[in-house]
């Protein structure tokens, strides 16, 4: 049985009766099985599993004062059958009252630098807020590990850098992206998409494997030629396509173990974000 805690005293006292290691799911809601894989992850290293689920305003453009939070997709009683299905102990949905009782906190968590880049640089702020909730919620959820996707690689990136600077004691576990049967990415957001813009999006994990290949074999990267790839497809909006180093964000002009290429585009209105590792890591 999942227990279900909309408020703060009853997560505080469903997470105190969970016996041995925590692992913590933190998410927005919409599940599907990109969020599937991650409480997979944690259920077979944890002894209990708590997934959050929570549109934080405070990531949104102008603290949730737009379309895309309004119209982010919401489906609780959809996700507590997916979450009961998975065997999760504790799910967490507080209100935005619940979280922010006196409307927007006063103290956040900075991403810094590296919450500026990328997807920093067309949202500004986005990071502070995804910085800020997690650290509430490792605080309010004390897990041992916590589970990150790597679809989201700058968001996995920022907060294994903040666990480490502000010794928070827990281990991130970074999973997989994981794709549906053309090869896009599975994201809450997809739901937005037509199946015509659906097509579309397809350039983007197209143009990304391609470059993996090029890396793979060896070849010039050609990343101009990708742009313009992305910049050409029908219906397709480019936002950045770059290569960068997986932990530091930063860009890189060698193609070595960390390289990430990183991309983001519109396509019918909707924002998607996708990367390649363009080598395998180094065991
Ligand atoms: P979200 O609900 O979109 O905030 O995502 C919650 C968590 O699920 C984040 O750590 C995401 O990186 C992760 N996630 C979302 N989509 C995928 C995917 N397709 N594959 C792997 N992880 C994902």
């Amino acid at each position: 049985m999942t227990v279900l805690a909309r408020s703060i005293a009853q997560l505080r006292s469903a997470v105190a009766s969970l016996e041995g290691s925590v692992g913590l799911v933190p998410t927005m809601g919409a599940l599907h099985d990109g969020h599937g894989q991650l409480i997979s992850k944690a259920a077979a290293e944890n002894t209990s599993v708590v997934v959050s689920i929570f549109v934080n305003p405070l990531q949104f453009t102008d603290l949730g004062d737009c379309a895309d939070f309004r119209d982010y997709p919401r489906d609780l009683r959809a996700d507590l059958d997916r979450v009961e299905r998975l065997g999760v102990d504790v799910v967490f949905a507080p209100s935005e009252e619940e979280m922010y009782p006196g409307g927007v906190p006063q103290v956040w968590v900075r991403a810094g630098e590296m919450g500026e880049r990328l997807e920093g640089a067309a949202r500004p702020g986005h990071f502070d807020g995804v910085t800020t909730v997690v650290a509430k919620l490792f605080q309010l959820i004390q897990p041992d590990r916590a589970y990150f996707g790597e679809k989201d690689a700058q968001q996995l990136a920022i907060i294994q850098r903040m666990v480490a600077d502000l010794n928070f004691p827990l281990a991130i576990r970074p999973v997989p992206i994981i794709r549906g049967k053309d090869g896009l990415a599975e994201s809450s957001r997809n739901q937005h998409l037509t199946p015509e813009a659906r097509e579309q999006a397809l350039v983007l994990p197209h143009t990304l494997a391609a470059l993996r290949e090029r890396a793979a074999a060896g070849r010039p990267l050609e990343l101009e030629s990708a742009r313009a790839q992305l910049r050409g497809a029908p219906g397709v909006e480019l936002d950045h396509l770059e290569i960068v180093d997986a932990a530091t964000l930063l860009p890189v002009d060698e193609v070595g173990a960390g390289a990430l290429a990183v991309a983001a585009i519109h396509v019918g209105g909707t924002r998607l974000i996708d990367n390649a590792r363009l080598l395998p890591p180094l065991s």
